[in-house]
Order: structure tokens, then sequence, then C-alpha cells
């Protein structure tokens, strides 16, 4: 959406899609434009359900990271529409779930060195008596 002084344009969130129209500032009647889109409904619904599962199971496996992610899928799945969803889907949203917490997890080492600098930093009880 972009805004002038009298008008406010709106497109598409379809980046690929020519619909587009312009109102004006006070009211919501079109003044112009093109709101025929190139693309079917459905699938701006289900890829929309798609986005809000995502975000709410990613929100809820960082706000608790003990629960199972499948566990979180089925419950946040509950309170929203998910016919559409298949099981690819389903798998992404796990995937996206993990990522997501492994970011508050320190970094996996690489090398053989990274392993033993990740080591000889961790404190053990043999420092501290020193
Ligand atoms: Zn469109």
């Amino acid at each position: 959406m972009s805004e002038s002084k009298s008008s406010r344009t709106w497109r598409c969130t379809q980046k690929d899609c020519k619909a587009r129209f312009t109102t004006s500032l006070n009211t919501t009647d079109i003044l112009h434009g093109m709101t025929s889109h190139c693309h079917g409904k459905t699938e701006d619904s289900v890829s929309l359900k798609k986005l809000q599962l995502r975000q709410s199971c990613k929100r809820k496996a960082e706000d608790d990271l003990i629960e199972r992610p499948r566990k979180i899928i089925v419950t946040e799945g509950q309170s929203m529409e998910t016919d559409g969803l298949n099981q690819r889907d389903i798998d992404n949203v796990r995937k996206a779930m993990w990522r997501q917490r492994r970011k508050h997890q320190p970094k996996l080492p690489i090398s053989r060195m990274d392993a033993l600098r990740a080591i000889s930093e961790i404190e053990t009880r043999q420092d501290c008596d020193r």
C-alpha cells in the first residue's frame, strides 16, 4: 500500500499479480484500478493458513523449549483452520520450529580445533578449586 495526499494505492500480496486499485484517503471507495487477480483465491488462503500456523508454532516452540513440536502443531492446529494443508506443509512447520529453537543453543563445533576450544571454555570443577 502506498499513500499520496489524496489517495491510497493498494496492490496484491502476490508480487507477480497485476491487481491493484486506488481509494480516496477518507473513504473506502475505489476510485480506479484493476481488481481481477491472475491467480486463484484458494491458493492465497491456503498459503496464508500455512504462514499463520508456521508463525504461531515457531513462537510456541521458542516459548516452550521442552514441548515436542508435533504436540505444538496439533495444539496450534486446533485453534485455526488447517484444511488444505498437507503432510509436507506440516513437516516444513516442524523443521522451522527446530531451526527457531537452535538459535537459542550454542553453535555446534565444525572443526576439531573448535571442539577443543569449546571444551576448554567450559568451566570445570577443577578450575574453581585453583
Ligand atoms: Zn492477486
